[in-house]
């Protein structure tokens, strides 16, 4: 049965592909469905964009607009509440604790979590240290592995800049450990929550809101996909590869 991993790279721009050696990026868009031109939410921030990912709802309605989470004032129900009530068990491993109220108590089978986000050049290697021996046993149906870094890298150095682009290519390499490890049935989602412009992010401009986006795996047909992409399909795609029809409130679409 297929299996879903859902890797975020924080803060990559499409166009460090072109400045950087992206050998495991480069391999999903080989063989995936994606696009370079999808697109963020407002206000382009780590938090407001996992809770969109995860709840496919803009931050106009789950409410988070701030890297600061507040409860919900009218709960949706997210990824890993709707997979867990469809009976599929879902493990979280991440570097940033904010995102640990992406999904509410009594949901995950597992959650890994170390103060490593802004370790430069180390923090991402941890994490993929940690999740290795579960992505390649299929432990859980779906597994989310958060990776930092790159986003630290551009708030310490800029956007763009030869360190980001080599802390790019750095968590690359996890990707492709990642990559490598999978069994074959599982399919993989790849993409960025937001990109960045000097040293911040944040704002409508397209430096900070284009992000790109791949889904790979076992019957997931290789094609660019020419409609619009945004955080808001990652929870029906992940839904619909588990074989798990969309939460009603979702607003976004599953691109398979
Ligand atoms: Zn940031």
């Amino acid at each position: 049965m297929t299996k879903v991993v859902f890797v975020m790279i924080d803060g990559l721009r499409p166009d460090a592909l072109d400045h950087a050696s992206l050998p495991g990026l480069r391999s999903l868009l080989d063989r995936g469905a994606y696009s370079l031109r999808a697109s963020s939410v407002m206000p382009s921030m780590t938090l407001p964009c996992h809770m969109s990912i995860f709840h496919s709802v803009p931050p106009s309605r789950h409410g988070i607009l701030s890297n600061e989470y507040a409860p919900q004032v009218r709960p949706i129900r997210g990824l890993v509440e709707h997979l867990n009530s469809a009976g599929k068990q879902s493990a979280f491993f991440t570097n940033w604790e904010e995102l640990r109220d992406l999904s509410r108590p009594s949901n995950l089978q597992m959650s890994w979590y170390a103060n490593e986000s802004y370790n430069l050049p180390m923090g991402d290697e941890l994490v993929t240290d940690a999740a290795l021996p579960y992505l390649s046993r299929g432990a859980f149906d779906f597994t989310f592995v958060y990776l930092g870094t790159v986003d630290t890298s551009g708030h310490a150095f800029g956007w763009m800049s030869a360190e980001y682009l080599q802390q790019a290519e750095r968590v690359d390499k996890q990707l492709v450990r990642i990559i490598d490890a999978l069994p074959a049935d599982t399919a993989i989602i790849c993409h960025a929550d937001h990109g960045g412009h000097e040293r911040t992010h944040g704002t409508e401009m397209p430096e900070d809101m284009t992000i790109p986006w791949v889904c790979a795996g076992a019957g997931i047909a290789a094609r660019e996909i020419t409609e619009s992409v945004s955080l808001l399909d990652t929870a029906p795609t992940a839904s619909a590869l588990l074989g798990v029809p969309p939460w009603k409130e979702w607003e976004g679409r599953s691109v398979v």
